[in-house]
Order: C-alpha cells, then sequence, then structure tokens
C-alpha cells in the first residue's frame, strides 16, 4: 500500500547488453523503512538492476528518482552522497588489508576526521568484529567476509542499502545471524536484499519482488509469491525448489 512518497523508484528501466535484455521496462518502487527482498532465477537481471541504481552501469533507457532527484546520469560517488549504500555480489573488499583497513577506508569515503575513527569502531562493535579487527581480510572465511563488507557499507551511514546475495556462502547459523542483522539495521535504514536461499527470505520478507528475464515478474507477500505458480516453475529444479 501507498503510505507516502517513495524514497527510490525507477521508471521503464532499460538495460541491454548487445541483445541481451538484462534489465527491460522495470518500474520499481520503494517506501522509506521497508525491506523489500528480489529473488529470481540467475541471469533475471537483479545485479545489473542494482548497478544501474548505484551508477556502476548507465541504464539504455528509463528514469531513476532516489529523494526527489532524477539521477540516470549520475556517478556512483553521488548516488553514495544521496545516502545509497551498496554490498555487491562479487566482494569490494582488499584482501591484503586488516578488517579495521577495510572499514577505514570504507569509513573515510564518506565521513570526516574523527567521525572516521567513532564509525569504525561502532560498527566494530554493532557486527561483533571486535576479535577479526586485526586480521587480514584474506584470511577470513567467506561468511566472516560477507559481515564485513556489509560493515562496509553500514559505517557510511546510508539511508537505503542494497544487499546483494549476502548470505551466499554462509553456514546455516551465520545465515540466521545474517537475517537477525539485517531485521535490526532495517529499525533505521530502507534495505533491499537479493537472495536465493529461500529459508532466508522467509525469516525477513515482508513484500517480495520477482524478477525473470529481466522484468517484474510478480510483487506481493511471502506466502503469495512461494504459491504462484509461475514462480515455481521458474525455480523448479533451479535453486532445489521453494
Ligand atoms: P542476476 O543477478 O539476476 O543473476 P545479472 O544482472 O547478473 O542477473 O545478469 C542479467 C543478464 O545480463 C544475464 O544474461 C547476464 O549474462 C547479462 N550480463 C550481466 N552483466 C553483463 C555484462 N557486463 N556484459 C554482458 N552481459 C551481462
Ligand atoms: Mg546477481
Amino acid at each position: 500500500m501507498q503510505t507516502s512518497q517513495p524514497i527510490l523508484w525507477t521508471k521503464a528501466l532499460e538495460k541491454r547488453f548487445g541483445g541481451v535484455r538484462a534489465v527491460s521496462g522495470v518500474d520499481f518502487s520503494l517506501q522509506p523503512g521497508e525491506l523489500r527482498c528480489l529473488i529470481g532465477p540467475n541471469g533475471a537481471g537483479k545485479s545489473t538492476f542494482f548497478k544501474i541504481i548505484t551508477g556502476q552501469l548507465k541504464p539504455t533507457s528509463g528514469e531513476i528518482w532516489i529523494g526527489g532527484k532524477n539521477v540516470v546520469d549520475a556517478e556512483p560517488h553521488v548516488i553514495a552522497e544521496l545516502g545509497v549504500g551498496i554490498k555487491n555480489q562479487v566482494p569490494d573488499v582488499m584482501n591484503g588489508l586488516t578488517v579495521r583497513e577495510n572499514l577505514w577506508l570504507a569509513a573515510a569515503s564518506r565521513l570526516k576526521g574523527m567521525e572516521v575513527a567513532r564509525g569504525v569502531e561502532r560498527i566494530a562493535e554493532r557486527l561483533s568484529l571486535g576479535p577479526i579487527m586485526d586480521r587480514l581480510v584474506g584470511a577470513l572465511a567467506h561468511g566472516q567476509r560477507q559481515w564485513v563488507e556489509i560493515g562496509m557499507v553500514v559505517v557510511c551511514d546510508p539511508q537505503i542499502i542494497l544487499l546483494d546475495e549476502p548470505a551466499a556462502g554462509m553456514s546455516d547459523e551465520e545465515t540466521v545471524l545474517t537475517a537477525e542483522l539485517i531485521r535490526e539495521l532495517n529499525k533505521k535504514t530502507t534495505i533491499v536484499v537479493v537472495e536465493h536461499d529461500m529459508q532466508f527470505i522467509r525469516k525477513i520478507a515482508r513484500t517480495v519482488t520477482v524478477f525473470h528475464q529481466g522484468r517484474i515478474l510478480i510483487e506481493d507477500n511471502f506466502d503469495v509469491v512461494i504459491a504462484n505458480p509461475t514462480v515455481r516453475e521458474v525455480y523448479l529444479g533451479r535453486s532445489g525448489g521453494l
């Protein structure tokens, strides 16, 4: 239900790679405070959609509005300054630096002076990274590295967080903790999460948007979405079913 002005919306958004329509005519709208899940099979266009929103890729056509501004031509740093943070699907960490150094670099890109150190310490505490702060990121287990990446986004205090497969490769226990972390972050921040893991989605989902072949197939609450015959057909045999 429409309750206020969307914090983010797109109109007829399109991205073609040669003959491939990775994103095709997407009208997407996000209300402040939402925790939206974005699901869909591999190649559905989810990561491309995130990269267009954050200015990492330019759309072929269409509009993107963030906080009332048309940002279709904006560079990534401008989108970040508008308060959009992203954890990409492919890691953006520096493996040869420590957790603390990675968090510092991320914080220093958005915060000034003493705020950087304070921000790093606050995030270390909030994400329980204390014991691994001086370890090299390249030596961490995959799940821990994902948390460092989430920390690198959160330390910049964004208004909107986009998380592309935050639970990929995690153990069951780490997945549960990540779901809890996302719900906690959502108390103050609007979040969009791309994930494959249906158990994970079930734990956090409210409104779920399903992408298929670059388009929005259905958008509804979790129970309606997983009962939808087309959604089941799209997933069957690809993610082990629903
Ligand atoms: P998802 O994240 O849903 O798995 P992607 O957004 O990564 O999907 O990919 C959507 C489609 O766009 C796929 O067919 C993929 O091969 C294609 N694609 C993505 N990035 C590129 C690129 N940089 N160059 C060419 N094709 C791409
Ligand atoms: Mg992807």
